[in-house]
């Protein structure tokens, strides 16, 4: 502990020290001592919770207070007890701390968020310096709620407020921002203790904690799930190098009311919309673009001032874009395998540039269906022998998660450029063996890039830093390959 906090002392000045994870707390005071003599500019808070209010701590109420005693003596500024234990403790007790030490007087709710008010009548009863209310968001809701409650309350207390679990994110980084005194981040990856806790880092450098204020625009991706999107990582990165007062977040919506309360009430300026929602949303949305109403799916969703929701399609930026940068569609002969989402994008994008477009489908009928409102053509699979096409696009899931399977056997593939939609594995068995028979490859990774580039285009007005997204995004899913090296082999 004493290691990682000299560690981290050169970049935080505001450390807790979490007595009850360690099994004899009371050791660990001299090292404390050395430290806050050593570092007298961190702010050091003591916390040694009892298993009652959800730490790890097994002693009485009694040692609890007297390990927090001596860690004040020892140079902690703040002292953290938790309601369980501070109404059970005669009041002496609590304001002998209180000489030594600021007090936090703590609230931990594991399973929901609910009677706030309530709950900090009973806290506010005892005398403390600082009220601390984490309760666990169920819904995104629930974070406007817990920021509802701390603006309400701060001005007459000093307040720490946030929801725990991944859905409480936005109080998280927003929480401040509505009049927490401050907020908690994990140490490191490995060392979160609480559910949905962020590391400090991510918090500073991703989500640019320090910056964000009253005019921060807030965006996110909505989506069920969203943990694993690479969107946070090249949006945050893009709204710093182009110095937007904007910050993203990964929203987990499991129910779109949920979310739609959450972009009228946060309130959310932008969202990419992601599965299982971009059809769904279409009926919340006050007005869309002509490409969202012909494809049917909408992924970008902008907040007008006078609250009213406007839709985009962009995954045809996605496309066009790219290949765009490649050749001239003006007359291309273009494949696309698939006829759902995405497909549909790409076909409607590649028609309007002039395209000559063909439709292969696993089921025919979405084919057919497609190929008549876009005026394209459907094929069947085994004309594709013969045929030879200056682009084939996959926009199939075939392939995705694994470098076993592709939509097409090699000799199926006769084209100069073949566009992989999918971007987990970054290279797929059907890129392989379009390299193998010579065609050029555009990886999926491009398209997720300029797709998100156009979202923020839509949002910012600014040209988006497409070379330094596309870099952060690369280094993203490299990440997470080095994190899963056997999986995609299985
Ligand atoms: P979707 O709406 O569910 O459509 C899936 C399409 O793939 C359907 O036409 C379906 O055919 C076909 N398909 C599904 N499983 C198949 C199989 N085992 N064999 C042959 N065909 C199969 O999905 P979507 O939203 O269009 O997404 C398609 C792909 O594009 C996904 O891999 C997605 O990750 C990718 N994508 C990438 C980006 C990006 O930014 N890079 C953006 C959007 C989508 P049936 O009609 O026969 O079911």
């Amino acid at each position: 502990m004493m290691e990682k906090a000299e560690a981290m002392a050169r970049d935080n000045e505001f450390l807790e020290f979490r007595l009850d994870y360690l099994s004899r707390p009371g050791l660990a005071l001299p090292k404390i001592k050395q430290f806050t003599e050593y570092h007298p500019h961190v702010a050091v808070v003591a916390t040694c919770r009892r298993l009652a209010g959800g730490g790890k701590f097994k002693g009485t109420i009694a040692a609890e207070l007297d390990i927090l005693g001596k860690a004040a003596a020892a140079g902690c500024q703040w002292v953290d007890v938790e309601l369980q234990s501070a109404v059970r403790a005669k009041p002496q007790q609590l304001q002998r701390l209180r000489n030594s030490a600021a007090l936090i007087l703590s609230f931990h709710d594991f399973r929901a968020t609910k009677s706030l008010e309530k709950t900090f009548g009973k806290m506010v009863a005892i005398p403390a310096d600082f009220y601390k209310s984490v309760t666990t968001a169920t819904t995104l809701y629930d974070n406007v709620v817990m920021m509802k409650f701390i603006e309400k309350n701060s001005d007459k207390h000093s307040l720490i407020g946030l929801c725990m679990g991944e859905q409480g994110i936005i109080s998280r980084v927003l929480g401040l921002r509505a009049g927490s005194v401050f907020t908690f981040a994990a140490a490191s990856e490995g060392e979160k203790t609480a559910p949905g806790q962020v590391t400090a880092q991510e918090l500073r450098n991703t989500y640019r904690i320090e910056q964000v204020d009253a005019a921060t625009r807030v965006y996110g991706v909505a989506g069920d799930p969203v943990s694993h999107s690479l969107s946070p990582a090249i949006m945050n990165a893009a709204l710093r190098r182009e110095t937007v007062n904007g910050v993203y977040l990964a929203l987990h919506a499991k129910a779109l009311k949920d979310l739609l309360a959450c972009v009228r009430d946060i309130p959310i300026h932008g969202l990419s919309v992601t599965m299982p929602y971009k059809t769904a949303i279409l009926r919340y949305l006050d007005n869309t673009d002509p490409y969202t109403t012909k494809i049917g799916a909408c992924n970008t969703v902008v907040r007008a001032q006078d609250g009213k929701l406007y839709g985009f399609n962009t995954d045809t930026a996605g496309i066009v874009r790219p290949l765009q940068q490649r050749l001239e569609l003006e007359n291309a002969k273009v494949l696309v395998l698939g006829a759902g989402g995405a497909a549909r994008a790409a076909v409607f994008g590649l028609k309007e540039r002039g395209a000559e477009v063909y439709i292969l489908n696993r089921t025919p009928g979405p084919a057919r269906k497609l190929a008549r409102s876009a005026r394209a053509r459907t094929l069947k699979r085994a004309d594709l022998k013969k045929l030879s096409f200056d682009v084939i696009i996959n926009a199939t899931p075939v392939g995705m998660g694994n470098t076993r399977e592709s939509p097409l056997k090699e000799d199926e593939i006769k084209a100069r450029y073949l566009f992989e939609m999918i971007y987990d594995p970054p290279e797929t068995r059907l890129m392989r063996l379009a390299k193998a028979v010579g065609a050029e490859v555009i990886p999926g990774i491009e398209m997720f890039v300029q797709q998100a580039a156009r979202q923020f285009e839509i949002w910012t007005g600014k040209p988006a830093p497409v070379d330094d997204m596309q870099k952060v995004a690369m280094l993203a899913l490299q990440e997470r390959e080095a994190a899963r090296p056997a999986k995609h082999s299985k």
